[in-house]
């Protein structure tokens, strides 16, 4: 059985917790450096991805979570969690894991729309997945080894086109919404099929 981590540091990490043992996971809530020793796979949560990343940054766990996913463990960011992952923050040099070939926009959504709900075709599932985005982040640009897994429409929410809001490149899975705010554990579980 695989034993995944979930940074316990600040933000949704319980739900996440929550979704990876109903899918029969053995989970260990990660809150300092030695927590990363002998675990299969990682989730980032969402949260503040600055506190996030400050945190990871003062508990000297910054550079053993890179080397671990470079390492090729799986890893799955969701919100907050999507942002640290990603190379380039527009408009921040906030501290970042950075190995996501991404660019994602924080507060994509604006204040009026900040906070929504809708269905998602996503590459991999055969029906919708329920998306709760929560002062959600957008992937505004992605490199050559990113799949994208799902676009929302954002005519919906006052904009144009489309925008990539969930992604893989090889152990890299990351969503702009909270797929564990909802009883679907569909997409934990396509991160578990991610395990060696
Ligand atoms: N806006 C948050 C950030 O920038 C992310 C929101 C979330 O994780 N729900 O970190």
């Amino acid at each position: 059985m695989a034993l995944i981590g979930v940074l316990a540091l600040q933000g949704a990490f319980r739900e996440h917790a929550a979704a990876l043992s109903r899918l029969g996971a053995a989970v260990r809530e990660v809150r300092q450096r030695k927590h990363l020793d002998g675990i299969d796979g990682l989730v980032l949560p969402g949260g503040e991805s600055t506190v996030m990343g400050k945190l990871l940054t003062d508990l000297h766990m910054l550079e053993p979570v890179r080397n671990r996913i470079a390492a090729g463990m799986p890893v799955y960011g969701s919100c907050a969690g999507l942002i640290l992952l990603c190379e380039q923050i527009e408009d921040s040099t906030q501290p970042r894991i950075g190995l996501l070939q991404a660019t994602v926009r924080r507060n994509a959504f604006g204040r009026q729309v900040d906070s929504f709900e809708t269905d998602l075709a996503v590459k991999g599932l055969t029906a919708p997945l329920r998306a709760v985005f929560i002062r959600a982040p957008l992937i505004t640009a992605v490199g050559p080894d990113v799949e994208v897994l799902a676009r929302v429409d954002m005519a919906a929410h006052g904009g144009e086109g489309e925008r990539i809001v969930a992604v893989r490149q090889d152990n890299i899975l990351a969503t702009s919404f909270h797929p564990e705010l909802t009883p679907d554990t569909r997409l934990h579980a396509l991160f578990l099929g991610m395990q060696a």
